[in-house]
């Protein structure tokens, strides 16, 4: 059961004059502002749209099922593409983790999705569009990628924390290939029951993952001549790949952010 038209309208009235002292050093209040139903070819969501009191970013939570007060709710923390969500850029796989991850949540009794405004890893997307430029005019990748910046976890996880609690979430067990990641939601009261490894069936624009030997080198990989940003927050894990090598990346995520 999706919120209710009266659940609806109480939590807009209770979200309506919410303030809070706020997520995090940077004091993140965040305010439910409409909801509505969305059904989508991924299942049936309500899209749930979010007010914060530090930028102009229009959070998104994406709901499927009922969530009210439920324990071990699926949750992917997936950061705004344009270009890969959108339009199904290659230079990136974002829309790939973001197709698998509804998939996945729309078949699970409840689930969701929050969608992070946040182009870019942050710096929004004229910036990243100027890391993609930098590239093509044969930038070494040190320099695309400083131009492309880090993603601002911090921001990311004291929003996502607050959007979760507005939401009224029991428990959650998030959808991550980095099991560092939980502790960051953890250490904002989020009750974290587990961890689901987001693991992508493999298609033609991914398959190089399984036949390339990956290099990372911060968050850039390059496969050849090709380069590809890594712009969602936790590396891909492709169905097929070995043990091993799932090891190896979530080795690497927790030495990289550590
Ligand atoms: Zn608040
Ligand atoms: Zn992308």
């Amino acid at each position: 059961m999706a919120l209710t038209q009266l659940q609806i309208k109480e939590i807009l009235d209770e979200n309506k004059d919410h303030e809070c002292e706020g997520y995090g050093p940077d004091h993140i209040c965040v305010r439910i502002a409409s909801i509505a139903d969305l059904p989508s070819r991924f299942g049936q969501f309500q899209v749930v749209a979010f007010w914060n009191n530090r930028d102009k970013k229009e959070h998104a939570a994406f709901v499927h099922g009922d969530i009210t007060g439920a324990e071990n709710v699926p949750v992917r923390v997936h950061s705004e593409c344009l270009t890969g969500d959108a339009i199904g850029s290659l230079r990136c796989d974002c829309r790939d983790q973001l197709e698998t991850s509804l998939q996945i949540i729309g078949q699970k009794e409840n689930g969701i999705l929050l969608y992070m405004r946040q182009e870019g890893r942050g710096i929004g997307f004229i910036n990243k569009i100027r890391a993609y430029g930098l590239q093509d005019h044969g930038y070494d990748t040190v320099e695309a990628n400083l131009a492309l910046g880090f993603r601002d976890d911090e921001r990311e996880y004291s929003s996502a924390a607050h959007m979760l609690d507005s939401l009224k979430v029991g428990s959650i067990q998030l959808m991550t290939n980095n099991p560092k990641k939980i502790n960051e939601l953890k250490a904002y009261g989020i009750k974290i029951n587990g961890r689901l490894p987001l693991i992508i069936p493999p298609n033609k624009y991914n398959e190089f993952y399984l036949k390339t030997k990956a290099r990372k080198s911060g968050h850039l990989m390059t496969f050849g001549s090709e380069t590809r940003m890594m712009e969602q927050n936790d590396r891909p894990i492709i169905d097929g790949m070995t043990d091993e090598k799932i090891d190896a990346i979530q080795q690497e995520e927790e030495q990289h952010d550590g």
